[in-house]
Parts: C-alpha cells; structure tokens; sequence
C-alpha cells in the first residue's frame, strides 16, 4: 500500500479500530502432538505457532548450568510469511528478537527447579502482519504452561506505537510502516516489564503514556491467555474433586 494520507480519520483508524483497540486475537493451546507443550495465536494479520520441549538433556553438553535450566528462544520467519520470500534462515533481526523474547520470558521460568537441562521455545511466524515479536511472546508464555513448566506466572506483550501524532494500541501494517513510533513491551503478572523496545521518537510525556496503554494492552492479553488455557484444562477435575 502506498502511504495513505492520513492513518486515523475521525478518531477511528484505517482498519476501523479505536485508538486504544487491540486486533482480533485467537488463542488455541495445545495444538501440537509432538511438542510437550504449543499454541497457535491469530494476533491481527499474525498467525504464530509456538513449541515448547523439556525441561530436557542439554546437547551440546558444555552448554549445561549445574544449578539451574537454561532456556533457549528461536523466532523465527518462515519464508512465505512476508509479501517477498523471506530468506530463509537466522539474520540479524531474528537472532535479536529472539534474545529479547527469552529475556522477557526466563523470569518467569522456575529454572532452579531443574538444574543440567534445557528448556526449548520455537516461534514459528507463518504469517507476519506487525506486532510478530510481542505475538511470539504471548504464544510462547502459553505453550510454557501447556507444556507444565513451572512458572511464577505468565508474561503478555503488546505495542504501542504514534500515528499521525496519536498514540494507538497495538500497530498495524500499515501503521508500522508508516507511523512515527512503534514501543513493545512485555509485562508479567506481577506488573513487571520484561520487554521494552522502542523505534521512532516520542516525547517524554507521550512515553509515560504509551507505557500505561500498553500496560492495560497486556493485561487484556492476560485474560485471553488464561481463557485459552482454562478452555484445554478447565473441564479437568480431579477425582478427588469430583468425590465432593
Ligand atoms: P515486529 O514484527 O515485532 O513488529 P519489526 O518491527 O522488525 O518486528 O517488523 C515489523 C513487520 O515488518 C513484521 O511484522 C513484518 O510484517 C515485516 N517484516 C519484518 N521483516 C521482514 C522481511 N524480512 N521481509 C518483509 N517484511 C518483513
């Protein structure tokens, strides 16, 4: 699309959102076979699969730490994600992503609990539509707990980002591409931030801002993560449970 002129008109943006509006988000937990834990997200245009294996044997061995797990993230795009084939492969940007999306994310894992093993998250980005690394993070927090890894408590991510001179909440395309600002972030249960990047310029001011909308973005997530959990476990009951 060639730059529009204007991205918010009347207070609604191109695609029909209000300025404090998330995309459509789907969650679906537990989707993979072969994993030991996975989510499928619809996040806006994203569609993300994320898979979990472990804790399991640290290969290659040197890497092992003898007081805890460590964690590994791999994003990663797949070639027909974006418009123009994707080549495949890490680069540049996918090894970052990845960094930042396991710091955001290692927190909230019990590692101590499991000393000399690996805990292993794939992001897969089969669709890519903005927003791809805070949708990889909500994917990967569910399929962690799918996949029965201890954790303090979740972690959900959303962007914030200015267009035309407004903050809206969680970017698309379109505004990613032709917006001022683009601010993701990461929180976890707790209120703690976890993941915090910025791209572009904001004031001060505007900074505070855009920190609280996404802030009360993630805490929307949050509910839509443990809804999709709750919708895989919740009919669970244990039979203890069920005596009473
Ligand atoms: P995020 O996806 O977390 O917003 P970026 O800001 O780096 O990360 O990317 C914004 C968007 O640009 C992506 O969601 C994707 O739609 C597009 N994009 C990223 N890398 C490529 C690429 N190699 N080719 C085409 N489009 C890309």
């Amino acid at each position: 699309m060639t730059k529009p002129e204007k991205l918010i008109v009347d207070g609604k943006r191109l695609d029909g959102r209000g300025l404090n509006e998330l995309r459509p988000i789907r969650f679906k937990a537990g989707v993979l076979k072969r994993a030991d834990g996975s989510c499928y997200l619809e996040f806006g245009g994203n569609k993300v699969m994320a898979a979990v294996y472990g804790p399991r044997e640290v290969h290659p061995r040197h890497l092992q730490n003898a007081s805890r797990a460590i964690v590994r993230y791999r994003y990663n795009m797949a070639a027909f994600s974006v418009e123009e084939r994707k080549r495949p492969g890490p680069d540049r940007r996918s090894i970052e992503i990845s960094k930042v999306s396991r710091e955001a994310l290692e927190s909230v894992i019990m590692q101590e609990l499991y000393p000399r093993s690996a805990i292993d998250i794939f992001v897969e980005i089969l669709q890519a539509d903005a927003g791809t690394r805070v949708a990889g993070i909500n994917a990967a927090s569910v399929a962690l707990a799918d996949a029965g890894i201890p954790m303090r408590c979740l972690v959900s991510a959303c962007a914030v980002g200015k267009v035309d001179g407004e903050l809206v909440l969680d970017l698309n395309k379109d505004e990613d591409n032709y917006g001022q600002a683009d601010l993701p972030v990461a929180m976890n249960q707790f209120g703690e931030i976890t993941l915090c990047q910025m791209d572009g310029h904001m004031t001060e001011e505007e900074f505070g801002r855009a920190l609280d909308m996404a802030i009360e973005g993630c805490k929307k997530l949050h509910q839509m993560q443990r809804q999709a959990l709750i919708e895989k476990y919740g009919e669970m009951v244990s039979p203890a449970e069920e005596a009473h």
